[in-house]
């Protein structure tokens, strides 16, 4: 079954094609870093600009990759929840004219279901429910079960910052450019991660709540403080931290809730610390441990394409009045959700 996936959450363009869930024939992504870049941060009407300037040509380049014209397509998915409007919109137009023109399924993805799924490609036959997975990125940081496909419960999340916007914002604050993530992990490979004690906010608390503003607040004042520390001290103590927050959280709930497979996914999952740290803590405890390819962490077409595959099966089609959702909470909530936060 070939899926064309779109995905224009947030400053990515994201288009690919996937067979069956398993094989990625093309996976086009747009970077538009560049065009936020000088105003420190995402854009809205920026990134729904740009993905409107971009969209025609990600979706030829796509197709073409893959070998494939329209009508070869079996169904178009699009992430239709969770993201910035005006972005979410550009995307969720683009696969509602496909599905129209072509007459094939349209299928709505929650943005965070696809990075779930990122995790299925190439290994459908070696995941099992129930598993955990931990998706961070700029916009949340969750613990989720998955129960089965499409059935999801929630298990932990911050109350304030997410941990890719801490490192987001240090970055700015030290005008690392975009992306932040991506600078801070460069920096804190030639840095001391015990350098600065740094805060781990509710580390002891025996849940999966996360804090991380307290962290961010210490990082901004430590610099502010000294404008001429060693930037990669401070830049390898912060990743440690948040490194050491997100592995002992995750691993507290997947002992309380006896998972033993662990997925990790979303943008933070590119960094190879925490890629590390999660899989030798798994290891000491027997667990398995999964993360996807480094090109499927980030915004991406082939993780949307991947998930409607499972979840046509279980849920069917949409109608073409789909909606589109900035902040939509996803799964069983077992925990007080942030309606008013951004997930990405
Ligand atoms: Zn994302």
């Amino acid at each position: 079954m070939l899926i064309l996936g779109i995905d224009t959450s947030c400053d990515d363009t994201g288009v690919a094609i996937v067979d069956s869930g398993q094989w990625i024939l093309s996976n086009v992504i747009a970077s538009q870093h560049a065009a936020h870049e000088r105003f420190g941060g995402v854009v809205p009407v920026i990134a729904a600009r740009e993905h409107t300037s971009k969209i025609s040509f990600i979706l030829e380049s796509a197709l073409s990759q893959a070998g494939k014209s329209f009508s070869d397509l079996d169904a178009v998915a699009v992430s239709h929840h969770q993201g910035l409007m005006l972005a979410l919109v550009v995307g969720v137009s683009a696969a509602k004219s496909i599905a129209l023109a072509c007459d094939i399924p349209l299928i709505g993805i929650h943005h965070l279901e696809g990075h779930i799924y990122s995790n299925y490609i190439g290994r459908s036959d070696i995941l099992k429910f129930p598993f955990l997975c931990l998706t961070v990125a700029g916009g949340h940081t969750l613990l989720l079960k998955v129960l089965s496909h499409g059935n999801y419960e929630l298990l932990g999340h911050t109350r304030d910052d997410a941990a890719g916007e801490v490192l987001d914002k240090v970055a700015r604050h030290l005008n690392l450019g975009v992306p932040g993530g991506a600078a801070i992990e460069r920096l804190a490979l030639n840095g001391n991660p015990s350098a600065y004690g740094f805060p781990r906010p509710l580390i002891n608390r025996s849940d999966g709540e996360f804090s991380f503003s307290g962290l961010k607040t210490a990082v901004i004042a430590a610099i502010d403080r000294n404008p001429n520390l060693n930037q990669a001290d401070l830049c390898a103590s912060l990743q440690q931290a948040i490194v050491d927050l997100l592995v002992t959280k995750t691993m507290l709930i997947a002992e309380r809730h006896n998972l033993h497979q662990i997925t990790l996914a979303g943008g933070v999952a590119l960094n190879q610390t925490l890629r590390n740290a999660l899989q030798y803590a798994a290891q000491q405890r027997g667990y398995d441990f999964f993360t996807p390819q480094q090109d499927l962490c980030m915004d991406n077409g082939a993780m949307i394409a991947t998930a409607a595959y499972y979840l046509y099966k279980e849920r069917g089609a949409d109608s073409l009045d789909i909606d589109t959702l900035a902040n939509a909470p996803l799964g069983i909530m077992n925990i007080r959700y942030r309606h008013d936060s951004k997930y990405q």
